[in-house]
């Protein structure tokens, strides 16, 4: 695993460690945390309604403050990483159509490909490097011609970071451009974006822009207990809302969950960049 991605400090991790003979840090994943005293707090005083019919006040600010983060006019809260990404495919794509996708992706590696067991999508790899990537040339070559023997190729989706790695956003833009000009839409897993903004210096919504849609884990490098957020337009995210009751993720009174979240959205920039610290 990588450095960035060792947890953070507001995980509650060091105090309660402290109170144990041997002070242990589990860097298993960052998803090993547990919610500090202020997060359990935030979660236990959160205000809530029911979220099917949109009157959760701290899920409808979660979703807001998402979207303003990335740049998208509306965002989604879901229960995991993998139910976003897959309510994004199965918003861009039909049934036939086809997913151009890094072989080490999360997307196309550990989500048991469930864009293409429920959904009837194709998912076409294409072989990274070292470093996470893949080449223009290699894109240009797996985007299908007009053909009646092929998929018709729907979308890219690209990871950032990708095990650890930030991906220069000069080589993001020139493949989404591509993309774009083949009438692909291009989709970011980003569940751990937020490292990559502060790894770089930069907005979220600076690395999100050349995206029509991002899906954020709240549950990585934020601490949060669970969750997952999607932002796009609004178009897509009306289409993600019917996929997510398909799916099962419409929940009730899940504010207490996105409280959690919002605690750790106050302080997110200086808490990842004392991660990044620490880690180095
Ligand atoms: C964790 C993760 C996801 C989503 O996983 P869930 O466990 O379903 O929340 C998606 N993409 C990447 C790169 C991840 O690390």
């Amino acid at each position: 695993m990588a450095a960035s991605e060792v947890t953070g400090s507001y995980t509650g991790m060091a105090s309660r460690a402290d109170s144990r003979a041997e002070r242990l840090i589990d860097l298993r994943s960052d998803t090993v945390t547990e919610p500090c005293e202020g997060m359990r707090q935030a979660m236990a005083n959160a205000l809530v309604g029911d979220d099917v019919y949109a009157e959760d006040p701290s899920i409808n600010a979660l979703q807001q403050q998402v979207a303003q983060l990335l740049g998208k006019p509306k965002a989604l809260f879901f229960p995991t990483g993998t139910m976003s990404n897959l309510a994004a495919l199965l918003s861009h794509c039909q049934r036939g159509e086809e997913v151009l996708v890094g072989d080490q992706y999360h997307i196309y590696r550990d989500e048991a490909c469930g864009a293409s067991v429920l959904g009837g999508i194709a998912m076409q790899s294409l072989i990274t490097d070292q470093h996470g990537a893949f080449s223009e040339q290699q894109l240009l070559a797996a985007i299908k011609p007009d053909d009646p023997h092929c998929p018709i190729s729907r979308l890219l989706c690209l990871e950032n970071t990708v095990a650890g790695q930030v991906q220069p956003q000069a080589h993001i833009e020139r493949l989404c451009d591509i993309a774009h000009d083949h009438q692909l839409a291009c989709h970011l897993d980003g569940a751990r974006l937020l490292h990559a903004a502060i790894a770089q210096d930069k907005r979220p919504a600076e690395l999100a822009a050349p995206f029509d849609s991002v899906s954020l884990c709240l549950s990585k490098g934020l601490g949060a207990p669970l969750g997952s957020v999607l932002a796009g337009s609004e178009e897509l995210i009306g289409q993600a809302l019917r996929w997510r009751k398909m799916l099962g993720g419409g929940m009730r009174q899940a504010g207490v969950a996105a409280a959690a979240a919002l605690f750790a959205l106050e302080s997110w920039s200086a808490d990842l960049q004392q991660d990044h610290h620490r880690a180095r």
